[in-house]
């Protein structure tokens, strides 16, 4: 059989051994295992790098120790507002919506739009409406309630403050969530979700569902989702700019990675990750932060979930 290669991250932020119980960590290991399993076994009955990543990505969504879809954090209105997006290397297609509320997993939304609509992104009201006449599910309030998502809300709710979910400051819990895939066709796709930043307002969104900036897969360089402060990795087109790397400066996967992560973004003052697979089936999980939820498998053998550097 070829290659096939998946990865897939639950954020990155300052995450430290002290601040996980160990059935915490365990708990947070065996979602990101069984996430990696999803998606690696559609590879293995041949299934896209698409269908792979959207798999794996939905079974993270559905999650609450995730901040995306179930669990995903509060806005300034104590509402949730998710953003997600997917791309197939293969023909540059791509899906994003922004800012919705009560669909159950952004992410299959994000493909309806890649592939049943003329558009690329859709947002709001509108992006709901579409996935009522896609017959997506919904789910009410209760269903995306976390206590610890809302406790971390309170303690910022009166308060300019917004907030990422990878700081330290009050919060020790992480959680947008992404995969990327290499398939046995030789095609890479990314998948990405996220309910954003804490107490966010005026329709704050950030880099998950732009393309190019929080996702990018194309099956000349490589596929890309990223995960941390997103203002940062929009203004520096970040996932882009690791392919960008690769096709106009004929860097390996892991060279691109870094300068992208730990100097590009560090300069900017971004923090977070990103996880890309080549084309040749290569991985790299790279992030400037503490720790980053992460997992990789292979048809080479590897199999693995980590959270700590
Ligand atoms: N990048 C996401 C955002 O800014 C947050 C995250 O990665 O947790 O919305």
């Amino acid at each position: 059989m070829k290659n096939i290669s998946i990865a897939l991250h639950g954020g990155a932020g300052t995450i430290l051994r002290s601040s996980l119980t160990p059935e915490l960590e365990r708990s947070y290991k065996l979602e990101l295992q069984k996430a990696l399993d999803t998606g690696y076994q559609l590879l293995e009955e041949g299934a896209t790098s698409v269908d792979a990543v959207e798999a794996s990505v939905t079974v993270l969504e559905n999650c609450s120790l995730f901040n995306a879809g179930k669990g995903s954090v509060f806005t300034s209105g104590g509402t949730h507002e998710m953003d997600a997006s997917i791309m197939d290397g293969s023909s540059l297609n791509a899906g994003a919506v922004s800012s919705i509320s009560g669909v159950k997993n952004p992410i299959q939304l994000s493909r309806l739009v890649m592939e049943q609509s003329e558009h690329v992104f859709l947002t709001g009201k509108g992006a709901e409406d579409f996935a009522k006449k896609m017959n997506c599910t919904f789910e009410a309030k209760d269903y995306f309630f976390d206590e610890f998502r809302y406790q971390q809300w309170l303690s910022v709710k009166d308060t300019d403050q917004f907030q990422l979910d990878h700081t330290a400051i009050r919060d020790e819990k992480f959680g947008t969530v992404g995969a990327v895939a290499l398939d046995q066709f030789g095609n890479v796709a990314a998948a990405t979700s996220t309910g954003g930043m804490t107490n966010k307002r005026y329709g704050r969104v950030g880099d998950s569902p732009i393309i190019g900036a929080g996702n990018y897969a194309n099956n000349k360089t490589c596929a890309v989702s990223c995960t941390g402060s997103g203002e940062y990795f929009i203004r520096a087109v970040t996932a882009y700019d690791v392919s960008c790397l690769i096709e106009h400066k004929g860097m390996k996967l892991g060279e691109a990675c870094k300068e992208v992560v730990h100097k590009r973004l560090k300069e900017l003052g971004g923090d977070g990750g990103l996880i890309a697979v080549d084309t040749s089936g290569s991985i790299c999980l790279d992030f400037n932060t503490e720790g980053m939820y992460r997992g990789q498998k292979n048809s080479q053998g590897l199999d693995e979930v980590a959270i700590f550097s």
